[in-house]
């Protein structure tokens, strides 16, 4: 049996996108938290673009000119990575701990009021809309994914945020299902890895 997990090496580029909303997906850019090693798929400013572009929240054409201003400006680019990474493991306590942590929602109270005050009120022909200006300052990836977090955070919907129930996997999903059974990130991944370890504990028991 092939076993398949989320902790295999994977990058941004080529995850299963099974969060559900995009503030999830991007919390699980990393896996492996609760025992370790942390696989981390965020190296670098890149990947915060990446993702953003993945989960929707990003045109490749802002994608594009976001990387092209990136790469003139390293130390800065570096400087909004940490502050991806620091963002996503907030926002992973946020939904997975019972406890809010007022360190954490200080941390995405801060980065969703810089993405707020950058969106702008627009009309299109099919309506009024938010969004943020086409621009080069590399904060741009993050703002969606800030917004994206305080809006579930808010919403009755966040209680049906989940952890995935496999060891060390701690992806997070929305569980739509009517009767919210959902118990993995993925079945055709952690669902399956549970069900081979169950298998194989009863064969050693044999
Ligand atoms: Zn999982």
């Amino acid at each position: 049996m092939v076993m398949n997990t989320q902790e295999e090496q994977t990058t941004v580029a080529t995850m299963d996108l099974d969060g559900g909303a995009p503030c999830l997906d991007f919390v699980n850019t990393a896996s492996g938290r609760s025992t370790g090693p942390l696989r981390e798929r965020l190296r670098g400013y890149e990947d915060v673009v990446t993702i953003a572009e993945r989960v929707g929240v990003l045109e490749p054409s802002e994608g594009r000119r976001l990387r092209k201003a990136a790469a003139a400006a390293p130390p800065e680019a570096a400087a909004v990575h940490r502050r991806a990474v620091a963002l996503r493991e907030a926002i992973f306590r946020l939904f997975a701990q019972d406890e809010a942590a007022g360190e954490d929602l200080a941390l995405l109270a801060g980065e969703a009021g810089e993405a707020l005050a950058a969106r702008r009120l627009e009309g299109t022909a099919e309506g009024y809309r938010f969004t943020w200006p086409y621009t080069d300052d590399l904060a741009r990836a993050l703002w969606p994914l800030a917004a994206s977090a305080a809006e579930l955070l808010t919403s009755e919907e966040h209680r049906r945020v989940k952890e995935c129930a496999a060891d060390n996997c701690n992806w997070l999903f929305l569980d739509v299902s009517r009767n919210r059974s959902r118990r993995w990130c993925d079945m055709a991944v952690c669902g399956n890895r549970a069900k081979a370890r169950r298998f194989s504990a009863r064969q050693r028991g044999a």
